[in-house]
């Protein structure tokens, strides 16, 4: 039976919790010298000031908003609140600085985001870092998971390979839902989140990641697939999945596992984040973490 809009509303917010801590908490570790990282990872120190979240969480809180309204994505209204609460100090990306002004004089989305990167559209990881809370509202329905997914992104992100990246992400999200009662090991996780994603380089770059033996260890991983510090979704997706797939029912053991590896730390710990919160619930975020996170604002939670 299909789940009501208040059922897929509490996924998406338990998502997005896991999103917005995993990306506040990553945040501090971004692109940080190894030894820092190192230092942080192994003592589990968590830092003792608020903790902010970035553009993932920012544009992620549009998307909620997205989903609470209209009950699917509807991209001109997706675009006009990315751009009315765009927040410079949270680190966009570059692309969106031309974004913002075009949609706030009154650009249809689409217009306003042609002539990124030639006309070829952007591969980053934006529209990826946002979309599990769309994959956790749709998540017992795969084909709207993946034709909002595609909506959500398009926005921003056309190229096909952050189409096809942020379909992996929402698809996790949606299948961490589905089974989250079952057992399922890292490879298996990956291979049936396979089953969704488009023909690209996300597709071969996460079947490399579900033939990594059980042994494989973090940096092995990175080494293979990446860790984001590209900020290309095929440098960050396939190795967000295998570190998920990894600790796909502890959501501090996969937080800690995937910001061990450095990078883009915000975002990969953004997507584990709403991925593995899926399995565990609200109850598996750690209350003080969550109590770490700055609130996040009504305009978004419509509370
Ligand atoms: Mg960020």
């Amino acid at each position: 039976m299909a789940s009501t809009h208040e059922e897929r509303l509490q996924r998406a917010r338990v998502s997005l919790e896991g999103l917005s801590v995993g990306d506040a908490l990553g945040g501090f570790f971004e692109f940080n010298q190894a030894a820092v990282l190192d230092r942080a990872v192994k003592t589990r120190k968590l830092p003792d000031v608020q903790w902010h979240f970035t553009d993932d969480t920012n544009m992620a809180l549009s998307i909620y908003e997205n989903l609470r309204l209209y009950e699917q994505i509807e991209q001109q209204e997706l675009a006009v609140s990315f751009a009315t609460h765009y927040d410079r100090s949270r680190g966009y990306g570059p692309s969106i600085h031309r974004f913002v002004p075009r949609v706030l004089s009154g650009q249809p989305w689409r217009e306003a985001a042609s002539g990124a990167f030639d006309g070829a559209g952007s591969f980053g990881n934006g529209g990826a870092m946002r979309v599990s809370p769309v994959g956790a509202y749709f998540a017992d329905d795969m084909d709207a998971v993946v034709k909002n997914a595609h909506a959500s992104t398009e926005v921003t992100h056309s190229h096909p390979e952050g189409v096809a990246g942020a379909i992996a992400g929402a698809v996790a999200a949606a299948l961490a839902w589905q089974l989250r009662s079952d057992t399922v090991d890292r490879n298996q996780f990956i291979s049936r989140v396979l089953e969704h994603v488009p023909a690209s380089d996300i597709y071969d770059r996460l079947q490399t990641a579900s033939f990594l033996r059980d042994e494989t260890t973090v940096q092995e991983a990175k080494a293979v697939l990446g860790n984001g510090s590209r900020v290309t979704a095929q440098d960050t997706v396939p190795f967000v999945l295998w570190c998920a797939g990894e600790k796909l029912t502890n959501y501090e053991e996969a937080i800690w596992l995937t910001a061990s590896a450095g990078g883009d730390v915000d975002t990969t710990c953004a997507m584990v984040g709403g991925i593995v919160s899926m399995v565990t619930g609200l109850e598996g975020i750690p209350a003080d973490w969550i109590a770490h996170r700055e609130p996040l604002p009504a305009w978004a939670l419509g509370d």
